[in-house]
């Protein structure tokens, strides 16, 4: 765990959360500035920086993410929707812990209109 980063601090339970999924190596919580009706992040509860680090150092942990990304869109009813993965300052990563955003209950095609 890295004390200094939120979501390691969400998942060990020190700041609170919505939690949708609370699995043994992963989470899922609401976001709390939701872009859609249905905006849930889903994290290894293991602390890797952005998608290639969780790739490139447990393979297995990235296909429970997913699975855990499957498990919150059944959940949640969502036959639609958009699972986001921003990777690095440029693309929009805020949060330094990977997180992946499941999003839905609206229409989201892209590009929109
Ligand atoms: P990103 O910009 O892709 O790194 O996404 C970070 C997300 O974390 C944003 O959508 C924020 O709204 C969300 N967020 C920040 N703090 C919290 C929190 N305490 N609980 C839930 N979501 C949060």
């Amino acid at each position: 765990m890295d004390n200094a980063c939120l979501f390691c601090r969400i998942a060990a339970g020190e700041i609170p959360a919505t939690v949708v999924v609370d699995g043994p190596r992963t989470l899922a919580f609401r976001d709390v500035d939701p872009q859609a009706p249905v905006h849930v992040l889903v994290i290894p509860r293991d602390h890797h920086s952005d998608l290639g680090a969780l790739a490139a150092a447990d393979g297995e942990l990235a296909a429970e993410l997913l699975e855990t990304i499957a498990q919150v869109a059944a959940l949640e009813h969502l036959e639609h929707y958009r699972v986001v993965f921003n990777t690095g300052a440029s693309a929009g990563q805020s949060v330094f812990h990977v997180h992946g955003h499941v999003l839905g209950g609206r229409d989201l095609t892209w590009p929109p209109g």
